[in-house]
């Protein structure tokens, strides 16, 4: 079950802790690369301030469990957190909770909202009325207003186990190792990763680029592979970024445990075709193509680019 890998993480553990010996804060910033684990976590804690036995049984673990706590507050109620949301957040905090004896405000991805609409968090956060609680999630911790972070007690959730997450996977061997690998422990995008039908195509294709692509009149085809797959130009690059990042590991040492360990052989052959200058370098390739797609630069340019340079970088670094 999906809410056992988060009740049994540290993160939890040590709350509940806290819960139980009634020592806990009002507020809270949970932060993950995975906005998913960290809403997760966030409906969790909520149980937890309501029932810290987690009984399952009792009103407030029923209404939580079907997400309809009338004291859990959602919020923001469109797509990031706008003043009006805050204002809401304050006034709501003064008014009695309905059902239990506390009220909880769970706010995701706080750093999507602006600053004034941080801003306006501030004093409720550092000065809670008793009971209230709240839980703030982000992606990224960077875009959190530095006064909002220092009144919140910071929570980083890990990764979760490989093992934990493949007890959910119903996908082939070869499709589960890869969206475990590329997952890196992040529950959501190893579940999506092992529904997409084009993971091992897209790793094929990286493999290619990196193996492969030898001379410029090979450009244009490379591009259009790249462009077939353009909704996942992204996670194309970051599986090219892992597969450098593996191929480094292996010419060090061609003994060391891999990422891809599944596919030693193709990770070993890149190890083999490309120096570790190289690989250094093509890591800023990869970091500019992300950087350029970022910026809304046209696909077709940034895969284009994408070839030539990592053309240039292999002979440039033989
Ligand atoms: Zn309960």
């Amino acid at each position: 079950m999906l809410s056992e890998i988060f009740e049994q993480s540290a993160e939890f553990k040590n709350f509940l802790h806290l819960v139980r010996e009634e020592k806990t804060a009002h507020s809270f910033l949970l932060s993950s690369k995975d906005a998913f684990s960290a809403s997760q976590m966030a409906m969790l804690f909520a149980r937890a301030l309501l029932c810290p036995d987690l009984c399952g049984r009792c009103e407030n673990c029923k209404k939580m469990l079907v997400n309809a706590h009338p004291d859990v507050k959602f919020f923001p109620q469109g797509g990031k957190l706008l003043v009006e949301d805050s204002k809401k957040i304050v006034d709501e905090s003064f008014t009695k909770p309905i059902f239990s004896d506390k009220k909880i405000f769970i706010i995701q991805n706080v750093d999507l909202s602006t600053d004034e609409a941080q801003n306006k968090l501030l004093k409720s956060l550092e000065e809670p009325q008793k009971n209230v609680f709240y839980i703030l999630t982000t992606t990224n911790l960077d875009k959190v207003l530095p006064t909002i972070r220092s009144r919140c007690n910071k929570i980083e959730i890990m990764p979760c186990q490989e093992q934990d997450i493949e007890k959910l996977l119903s996908c082939s061997e070869e499709q589960k190792q890869l969206a475990l690998k590329i997952g890196q422990g992040y529950v959501a995008r190893t579940l999506e990763l092992a529904k997409k039908k084009n993971l091992a195509g897209l790793f094929d294709l990286a493999v290619g680029l990196l193996k492969d692509l030898s001379s410029s009149k090979e450009a244009v085809v490379w591009s259009r592979k790249i462009l077939d797959e353009k909704a996942d130009f992204n996670l194309l690059i970051e599986i090219l970024s892992m597969l450098v990042e593996d191929a480094l590991f292996a010419k060090v040492d061609k003994n060391c445990k891999l990422r891809f360990e599944g596919k030693r052989k193709v990770v070993l052959q890149i190890a083999e075709a490309l120096s570790i200058k190289c690989m250094a370098n093509l890591q800023s390739v990869f970091d500019k193509a992300v950087r350029d797609l970022s910026y809304n630069v046209s696909p077709v340019l940034v895969a284009d680019n994408l070839v030539m340079n990592i053309l240039e970088v292999k002979y440039l670094c033989k």
